[in-house]
């Protein structure tokens, strides 16, 4: 590698806003045939709003009562969106014990000596709750793109929170820019796979994998590499970090975490999907002018 190349590579990068930490950096975005993106955070502005809020056999704002005094111990973005809304309805605001967070699935706690529970599918089933009365409306919603929260209070399902996550404005260009340089876009999530795949359509994504738990992501870019691809990974969350270092190339969204920053080999300033087809554009550059 020449060192005036890696220096012209750089600048560009940096002009950009894209900064490459390593030389190695450089030269490996431009051997990278997969990019393997985040949804919530990345792929999105991971800034959820509740759209809905639907009770079953419950009255609405005792439901909103219990699931707010839940979420507010929780540090998870849908958690805070959910907190959001209660505020702005004027739920009453209840204590919470005995709070437990599941990392990839959802929480819980003893809220009015009722038992809640807050999460996905695979929450209520770990806590063996029937998901049945509230099945229907959960397809609905998350067939939308929104992603679908259950609520579970002694044992029943008795809500559903459907929460709303706009993608980027450059999301699509950003796909659409990979497929031109022939590299294959797959969607990385913890989310539910109807919400995933609905979203991923909307892109254009080839290849989504869905309904990941946080410490497994890492294992699916294993996975990938071992069948012979060349991987870049782009996170913005603690939960990708792992991800992150074991991709061949780590991208980490500048508005996110700081360990998704510390982890990653590229870190994109604007926080714009675009930069990601660029970065790897500025790499084959600079190979390009190294031999
Ligand atoms: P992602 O990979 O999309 O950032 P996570 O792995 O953090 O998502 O969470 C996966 C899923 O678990 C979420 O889509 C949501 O359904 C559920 N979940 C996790 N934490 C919470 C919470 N505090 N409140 C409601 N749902 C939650
Ligand atoms: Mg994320």
């Amino acid at each position: 590698a020449t060192p005036t190349a890696i220096m012209v590579g750089t600048g560009l990068g940096a002009k950009r806003g894209v900064l490459f930490k390593t030389a190695t950096a450089l030269e490996t975005s431009a051997r990278i045939d997969t990019v393997v993106l985040d949804k919530t955070g990345t792929l999105t502005k991971g800034e959820p709003e509740v759209t809905d809020f639907i009770a079953v056999g419950m009255d609405e704002k005792e439901l909103l009562a219990l699931v707010a005094a839940v979420e507010r111990e929780s540090e998870h973005p849908l958690a805070a969106a959910v907190v959001r809304y209660a505020v702005a309805r004027g739920a009453t605001a209840l204590e919470a014990s005995a709070f437990r967070n599941v990392p990839g699935h959802g929480a819980g706690a003893t809220v009015t000596r009722r038992q809640v529970f807050v999460g996905n599918r695979k929450l209520m089933v770990a806590q063996g709750i029937d998901i049945d009365p509230v099945s229907t409306q959960r397809q609905t919603l998350a067939a939308t793109g929104r992603t679908a929260v259950l609520v579970a209070v002694d044992g029943k399902t008795v809500g559903v929170i459907a929460l709303a996550d706009a993608v980027r404005e450059t999301a699509e260009a950003a796909v659409v820019a990979l497929h031109d340089a022939n590299i294959e876009v797959v969607m990385l999530t913890g989310d539910n796979e109807a919400t995933a795949q609905r979203i991923a359509s909307l892109l254009h994504i080839d290849v989504v994998i869905a309904e990941v738990l946080p410490e497994d992501k890492a294992a699916k870019i294993k996975e990938l590499q071992a069948s012979g691809k060349r991987v870049a990974m782009v996170g913005d969350g603690v939960n990708d970090a792992p991800a992150l270092a074991q991709a061949d190339l780590g991208i980490a969204i500048g508005a996110g975490t700081d360990v998704a920053i510390d982890t990653a080999d590229v870190v994109l300033m604007r926080s714009d999907p675009l930069d990601v087809p660029i970065a790897l554009r500025i790499g084959k550059a600079t190979v390009r002018k190294m031999r």
